[in-house]
């Protein structure tokens, strides 16, 4: 089953308190990443619950700056949420739903402690979310499992940010493939057998106006802020923000299904072009679940013709692509010491990353100022919109730990905080995939060419020029590696390593590393 409940009779102490009769029907939903009404497991399975002739269903949200600082949340990311939550309020009206805001402040209470306040004060007997599976977000979980059920009020967690549940991809030895490819087939199968994990959750039942009397000053229960002081973004930043990144589910909707009917054909032979919008941009969307991985998967089988393998090869690549995002998932769950800042392979974490100039090449990766001309015209678009195609991103990321020795999780840690999707699980994945120290990660010695990726995934140098004003007049023939009279002419920084200097270093570094273990 998609659901647990994971409280069933709580242990209660001689003269506890006992729910009284009318407290027993009310039922909360947290909203945390999932800011969507529609294809919902925990509304769902929660509205279900409710009685129809009753109005007993309530949404809650919890700002929480610090543990966002903690979880190295971007700024923009933050600013996504903020502006989701006024229309999940608004649908949720249109329901006859509160959505109560708090904001979550430590030195007076933890998540546990406002979540129980909220469950008093509205008198809840029963809480519902939909499963995190990082490490910090299951330790948060527990302690508010057991802070509510200590105090009478029953807990369900549902699975819903995978279409398979973490855990239910196995090996025949009975553990998560640690091969993306095996994990690949074994899903198709786990998911044929069992259509229902596709089918579309139904949609929350609205509560009956008249019962909410008594609820009324809850739809403005908690102020959305419009910004947070901890998460501060230039105006010039968020307005773009608006502008390439709408919130809403409906958005997402939007767009998931004119990926579909416009690009999704063409997916595999324009997917690697940076030039091209040939992907779906829909990962800010899927990380904070304003649409579901199962709406993505089942629209994109039904205009296959119902077939996951098989059919239009774009339609056949790009669910392929949304299995890694499960696969990235498992991995997490099964592997928690990924989310723990630790290599997949042990024997990295002896591997002699550059001590000496890693400050100021981190530096320089980071403002785009390389004198690699995909490098810095990726970061400078990673810093000014927080999105970035993966081919991009493998580019940076291979240079950073490849060509410029700096430890993968400066570069991973850099991504989070600027991301508008940064991932853990996505994100690490990625990482470690590109820095070899995954699980099945490409081998170390695969080290990109930065002038040769361009070559080939930005011919004319379009994406170069958008984002490197220095080389807009740059010849195309010059622009993925500009001579250095060219780059002094332009006022372009010089390349600050020699690649195939730093390649050869990158493989001497590799030999040490295995050499010790
Ligand atoms: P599409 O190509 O349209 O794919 C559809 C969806 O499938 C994506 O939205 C995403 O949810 C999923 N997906 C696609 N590729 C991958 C992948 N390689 N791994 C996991 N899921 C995938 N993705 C994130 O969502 N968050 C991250 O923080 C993140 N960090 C990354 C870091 C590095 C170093 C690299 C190389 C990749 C990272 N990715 C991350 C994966 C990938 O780059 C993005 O998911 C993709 O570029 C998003 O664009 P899209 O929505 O147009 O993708």
């Amino acid at each position: 089953s998609e659901s647990t409940q994971t409280s069933t009779d709580p242990p209660r102490s001689k003269g506890a308190k006992r729910v009284k009769e009318d407290e027993a029907n009310r039922t909360l939903v947290w909203f945390r990443r999932d800011f969507r009404l529609h294809d919902h497991m925990a509304l769902a399975r929660a509205s279900a619950s409710t009685p129809a002739s009753q109005s007993h269903l309530l949404a809650l949200y919890l700002i929480s700056p610090e543990e966002w600082i903690d979880h190295d949340e971007a700024p923009i990311k933050v600013d996504f949420w903020l502006r989701a939550l006024p229309i999940l309020r608004k649908d949720f009206a249109a329901l006859h739903i509160p959505l109560i805001i708090r904001t979550l402040d430590r030195a007076k209470g933890q998540h546990a402690d406002v979540i129980l306040d909220v469950c008093k004060q509205y008198r809840i007997s029963a809480v519902h979310w939909n499963r995190e599976y990082e490490v910090d977000e299951l330790a948060r979980d527990a302690s508010v499992q057991q802070l509510l059920q200590t105090h009478d009020r029953q807990v369900y967690q549902h699975h819903d940010q995978c279409i398979v549940p973490p855990g239910q991809v196995l090996t025949k030895a009975g553990t998560t493939s640690k091969v993306y490819s095996s994990f690949r087939n074994s899903w198709y199968t786990v998911v044929a057998r069992n259509p229902s994990l596709l089918k579309e959750s139904r949609f929350p039942r609205a509560n009956e106006p008249s019962a909410l009397r008594e609820l009324h000053e809850a739809f403005e229960d908690g102020h959305i802020p419009e910004s947070l002081d901890q998460f501060p973004l230039a105006e010039s930043a968020r307005e773009r923000a608006r502008r390439d990144f709408p919130v809403g589910e409906e958005e997402a909707k939007k767009r998931l299904h004119a990926f579909i009917q416009k690009k999704m054909g063409m997916y595999g032979e324009n997917r690697s072009s940076l030039a091209l919008q040939g992907t779906s941009i829909l990962s800010p969307y899927l990380h904070s679940g304003m649409v579901s991985a199962r709406s993505c998967i089942r629209e994109a089988k039904e205009a296959n013709g119902n077939r996951l393998e098989g059919g239009m090869a774009g339609a056949v690549n790009w669910m392929a692509e949304v299995v890694w995002r499960d696969f990235f998932r498992h991995i997490l769950v099964a592997h928690p010491k990924v989310s723990r800042n630790q290599p997949f392979k042990a024997e990295f974490t002896r591997f002699p990353w550059a001590s000496d100039s890693g400050d100021r090449s981190f530096q320089a990766w980071t403002q785009g100022r390389t004198g690699y001309p995909i490098v810095d015209a990726s970061m400078r678009c990673l810093n000014t919109t927080g999105w970035l195609h993966n081919r991009s991103r493998m580019v940076v990321a291979s240079f950073l730990c490849k060509d410029l020795l700096v430890d993968w999780r400066k570069g991973e840690r850099y991504f989070m905080q600027h991301l508008l999707d940064g991932d853990l699980a996505s994100n690490n994945g990625n990482w470690q995939w590109v820095a070899a120290s995954g699980t099945d990660s490409q081998p170390f010695f695969r080290i990109f060419n930065p002038a040769r990726q361009s070559q080939r995934f930005d011919p004319d140098g379009a994406f170069i020029r958008e984002w490197v004003k220095e080389l807009r007049d740059c010849p195309k023939e010059d622009i993925h590696a500009p001579s250095a009279s060219i780059a002094q002419r332009l006022k372009y920084p010089e390349p600050i390593v020699d690649h195939s200097k730093a390649r050869d270093r990158a493989l001497k570094a590799f030999q040490q590393m295995r050499s010790a273990s």
